[in-house]
């Protein structure tokens, strides 16, 4: 759909053209620009000086060979990405996922994403983002180490505390982190704060584990709180079951929830007397298996192959927690039918456009996850501080500062939202609060990318 402004909608047409097959990262750029519009009409800085143009292209590209050798010794490729989108505010900042279906499409959406998320925690962090289409899930852990260390031989020549900071995403936890930043310190002689998402032992901030699940429920609470809700008595439906959803699970519950469904990729289990978040870690934490087998630990719940059914449960909070565009215009449909109350994102670009359109149009509320899940990338934030410092704060400290920040994202968001003319509309509100400050900060220092 045409962007409601020339300049805007000139730079969307350009880059559709030049990256017509890569959807995901289209999607995303479209989703911010059309939220722009009254931001670059007040001001005329943004189009003379092409700020849009340079925003939606990265300053760099990576794209690598990962050789390793399998248990049997047979020698598998994959492709290694690092995409450094924009370093105004920060060194680059952002997960790396390993997952297969992991293209150039998929690590651009998410490192434009990481861009305005990084600006809203208020930290000095650029945006970038990572990965391979290697999946750990079915490898043995000498075959994920033998990968880690090969995706690092040839990451390291592009990373630095001060230059590019990667963190986990799909499919890359702290044994993952672990691999990768042992063979950095072997490859450079030097011990530095170059990965977030660390292990305790080893430079890792407290509540990193918890911070994406935990700050999006303290981000949802404030927007429930500003509309004179909360999630004291509520049923919560919370897709996947990995990092960020199992830490919501723990938040909800804390702040009064009850949360009824969870998922993987093979299906969805329904327990009506709220599933508790140490089964879910003990299932996918310390077995690595599938969800399905919440049954083995709570046989009265149900179990429901597929994964989009999910919306379909009732329940008055969805907090999609595991991939991108996993509600469609019929799960919000869906959703709204049932009389869910708000929709917050915790994974990245979990709902299509079609999507946002039906839960914005029934007055649901809605967070973006670059706003709602930035509680992720903002204590890896903190965890920097700490390495820098040589210092390690504790839980509580860490946990503090983590809901601090998530609630002045929200008040920052609201804001902006407002003074654009668009009052509670949260989505908008996001993309113009964290554009205005890489925006400016691109302004102040000329055409130098
Ligand atoms: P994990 O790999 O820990 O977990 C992902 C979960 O989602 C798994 O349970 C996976 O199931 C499930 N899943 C994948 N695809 C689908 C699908 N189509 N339907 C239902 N479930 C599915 O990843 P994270 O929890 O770290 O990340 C989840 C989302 O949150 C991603 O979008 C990520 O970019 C975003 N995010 C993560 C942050 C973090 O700190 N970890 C920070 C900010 C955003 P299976 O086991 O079957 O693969």
């Amino acid at each position: 759909m045409a962007i409601n402004n020339a300049y805007l909608n000139s730079v969307y047409e350009d880059l559709a053209a030049r990256y017509a097959e890569q959807s995901e990262f289209l999607e995303a750029v479209h989703e911010v620009l059309e939220t722009l519009v009254p931001v670059v009409e007040s001001d005329p800085r943004y189009e003379q000086q092409n700020i849009i143009g340079r925003i939606v292209e990265p300053e760099r590209t990576v794209i690598f060979r990962v050789p390793w050798v399998d248990d049997n010794g047979k020698v598998q490729v994959n492709r290694g990405y690092r995409v450094q989108f924009n370093s105004a505010i920060g060194p680059y900042k952002g997960g790396l996922r390993f997952r297969e279906n992991v293209n150039l499409s998929i690590i651009k959406f998410l490192g434009f994403e990481q861009i305005f998320k990084n600006a809203l925690t208020t930290l000095p962090m650029g945006g970038g983002k990572g990965g391979s289409d290697f999946d750990p899930k079915g490898k043995s852990d000498g075959e994920v180490m033998r990968f880690c260390q090969s995706f690092m031989t040839e990451l390291c020549k592009h990373i630095g505390p001060d230059t590019d900071v990667p963190a986990g995403d799909i499919g890359v936890g702290g044994r993952e982190i672990g691999y990768m930043f042992g063979q950095y310190k072997r490859l450079t002689n030097s011990w530095t704060g170059v990965l977030t998402g660390k292990g305790l032992t080893y430079g890792g901030s407290l509540a990193r584990t918890e911070a994406t699940g935990f700050g999006l429920c303290y981000f949802a609470n404030a927007q429930l709180k500003a509309n004179s809700q909360s999630f004291e008595g509520k049923d919560v439906i919370i897709s996947g079951s990995g990092n960020v959803a199992i830490y919501a699970n723990q938040k909800a519950t804390q702040l009064g929830g009850k949360v009824i469904a969870m998922s993987d990729s093979n299906g969805y289990i329904v327990d009506e007397n709220g599933i508790d978040y140490k089964v879910i870690q003990v299932i996918k934490e310390q077995k690595q298996a599938r969800i399905s087998t919440y049954l083995d630990y709570v046989p009265t719940a149900k179990y429901v192959p597929g994964c989009s059914g999910i919306w379909t449960v009732k329940a008055d909070i969805a907090l999609p927690c595991a991939t991108q565009n996993e509600i469609d215009e019929d799960s919000a449909k869906a959703l709204v039918a049932n009389g869910v109350v708000g929709v917050f994102e915790g994974s990245n670009m979990p709902c299509t456009p079609e999507a946002i359109a039906v839960i914005k149009g029934n007055g649901l509320l809605y967070s973006p996850g670059k706003a709602s899940n930035a509680g992720g990338v903002a204590t890896s934030g903190l965890e920097m501080s700490q390495n820098s410092e040589r210092l390690s704060w504790t839980f509580e400290e860490v946990d503090s500062k983590l809901q601090g920040i998530m609630e002045s994202i929200y008040a920052a968001c609201a804001d902006a939202a407002k003074k654009y003319g668009m009052p509670g509309d949260i989505q908008a509100g996001a993309n113009i609060a964290g554009f205005l400050k890489v925006a400016d900060a691109m302004l102040a220092q000329g055409v130098c990318y």
